[in-house]
């Protein structure tokens, strides 16, 4: 089914060359995506060959690429494990995989202590997550039917991060996302539908700080330039898709910004406070009241652009 989309993506571009590119490409959805940072292209040129050939070209992609989908579907997954993580890949080097599981033991203790979230459940034995390694990005997008830009994604409740290995920033951007959701929603829980998405990614965002160094100043230049979306205005779920790609990252900078802003201005324990508040099922306004000065969302935000001004 997902291999017949992406096929039929490719046979609906150009029938002589395809190029999927994944450059600027926006942040994904919820707890779903991270996206491939940099550019990367698969061309497949046409140059110099006979008209027929060209015609029938399409067919002779589509044969072969749903050949090497269903070899590699066919494969048997190889199973590495560890105390709370399961990692299942095919082809990815053997490096990679102990890298996968050595970071991925990592973040399980730094995340929720970085929070100040204390474990009340442990993933061990049948509650470890699972992380799936996929060859590349066709077999990982074939798969999950993530969208061409996806590097990553998390099925938060059932705990699975999927993934392909691809370049250096694999560990410090795709792998603390994922896990900073799953972490954050074990916490507040699942169905809370008083977490703003903006909290959601806020807090998944923070796990790869570095990558935000520069966020204050974003937003501190969009607030001057008139570009701010307000927290309350920030897209929903399922928007997210065709938001064009500089808003998408101004959403994610201003999410990760606020948080940071929670966190540096007030510290960890009333975080911790107001996501309990919020576990605990109160509104996001009563949960604010309860653990900051701020009697709602409107007021949070007028201390938070204050705060960058300085
Ligand atoms: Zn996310």
């Amino acid at each position: 089914m997902n291999a017949k989309k992406i096929l039929l993506r490719w046979m609906s571009l150009n029938g002589h060359a395809v190029s999927i590119q994944a450059d600027n490409p926006p942040k994904p959805v919820r707890a779903i995506t991270s996206s491939i940072k940099g550019r990367r292209r698969i061309h497949i040129g046409t140059t110099a060959m006979p008209a027929g050939l060209i015609s029938i070209l399409p067919l002779i992609i589509s044969f072969v690429f749903l050949h090497i989908c269903s070899a590699q579907e066919g494969a048997e997954w190889n199973v590495e494990k560890s105390s709370h993580f399961i990692v299942y890949y095919k082809e990815a080097p053997e490096d990679f995989i102990k890298h996968v599981i050595g970071n991925s033991e990592n973040y399980y203790h730094r995340i929720a202590s970085d929070l100040g979230f204390n474990r009340y459940n442990f993933w061990l034995w049948d509650e470890r997550a699972k992380v799936y390694i996929y060859n590349n990005i066709l077999d990982y997008q074939v798969a999950t039917g993530q969208p061409f830009w996806s590097g990553g994604n998390a099925s938060v409740k059932d705990k699975i991060i999927s993934s392909f290995p691809y370049a250096h920033d694999f560990f410090e951007t795709v792998l603390a996302h994922e896990m900073g959701h799953i972490i954050f929603r074990e916490f507040v829980g699942f169905d809370n539908n008083a977490v703003p998405l903006w909290l959601d990614e806020g807090v998944a965002s923070y796990q790869e700080r570095s990558k935000y160094s520069q966020a204050d100043t974003l937003v501190r230049e969009a607030i001057g330039s008139g570009k701010f979306i307000p927290l309350e205005k920030l897209p929903q779920i399922g928007e997210q898709f065709s938001m064009p790609a500089d808003t998408a990252q101004l959403f994610y900078t201003e999410s990760f910004s606020a948080v940071d802003f929670l966190i540096k201005k007030f510290g960890k324990d009333k975080f911790v406070t107001f996501c309990q508040s919020l576990r605990d099922k109160k509104s996001m306004d009563r949960a604010l009241a309860s653990s900051y000065s701020f009697s709602d969302v409107g007021q949070m935000q007028e201390a938070w652009k204050k705060y960058l001004e300085n």
